[in-house]
């Protein structure tokens, strides 16, 4: 299953987005044992992204392939200790306190961390990031911290149907990231897309996606 599900994801994912950008995909392996995990790398998975920081750690040591490893969750500022230095892309800086303990953190420890900021495009009470009208100060205020290396931004389309609002929502990600990265050439990702949505969102200029269900089948949230 796993594998073909792979298979299957890595030929329908068009070389480049709309805007030639090569689309990085990433496995979204919350709840998913190390060796459905290393199944996945098998067939063809380079990166993978963890939501909860006890399962990172839990599972570090027994993923084989050396992927390239994201943090796509929610990131409490007092387990930033656990990840620094082992994760090579924070797709979720979505407060100020985060962002100055990584920071702080890693010039400590020699750590430079790359990350995206997470912008809450449909402005949900459920999700965190921050608004598109305040993603320029944020940019800017992140990008001054010294271990900080802010490489573009990630966003959540809200769970609905209506294809006409969320193409509508990911164009305004696109348009953001698109100016960013006019003006600095550290800006390369824009990371938007899950299982029910990554077509569209590839479609309107996304070049990163995180995919669970579509690799894993369906969560079993009972283990
Ligand atoms: C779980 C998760 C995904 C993957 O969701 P699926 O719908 O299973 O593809 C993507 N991004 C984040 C941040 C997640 O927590």
């Amino acid at each position: 299953m796993i594998e073909q599900n792979v298979q299957k994801l890595l030929e329908s994912l068009p070389k480049t987005n709309p805007f030639g950008e090569k689309v990085t995909l990433v496995a979204a392996v919350k709840l998913q044992s190390p060796e459905d995990i290393n199944r996945a790398i098998s067939a063809g998975i380079t990166d993978i992204g963890d939501n909860h920081v006890q399962e990172f750690k839990d599972k570090y040591d027994q993923i084989t392939g050396n992927p390239v490893r994201h943090f796509i969750g929610h990131l409490q500022t007092n387990k930033v200790k656990y990840l620094l230095g082992k994760v090579d892309l924070y797709h979720s800086l979505d407060r100020y306190a985060l962002a100055d303990e990584l920071s702080k953190r890693g010039e400590r420890a020699g750590v430079v961390s790359s990350v995206l900021i997470q912008i809450n495009i449909g402005n949900e009470a459920t999700k965190s990031g921050f608004a598109l009208e305040d993603a320029d100060e944020a940019y800017a205020r992140i990008k001054a911290m010294q271990s900080l290396k802010v490489k573009g931004l990630m966003a959540m389309l809200p769970d609905v149907d209506d294809e006409k609002e969320l193409t509508r929502l990911a164009k305004l990600m696109r348009e953001k990231f698109e100016k960013l990265k006019q003006t600095d050439p550290d800006i390369q990702y824009l990371s938007m897309g899950m299982s029910g949505d990554w077509k569209l969102c590839v479609e309107c200029g996304s070049n990163m996606i995180r995919l669970g269900t579509a690799i894993f089948g369906k969560r079993n949230y009972q283990n």
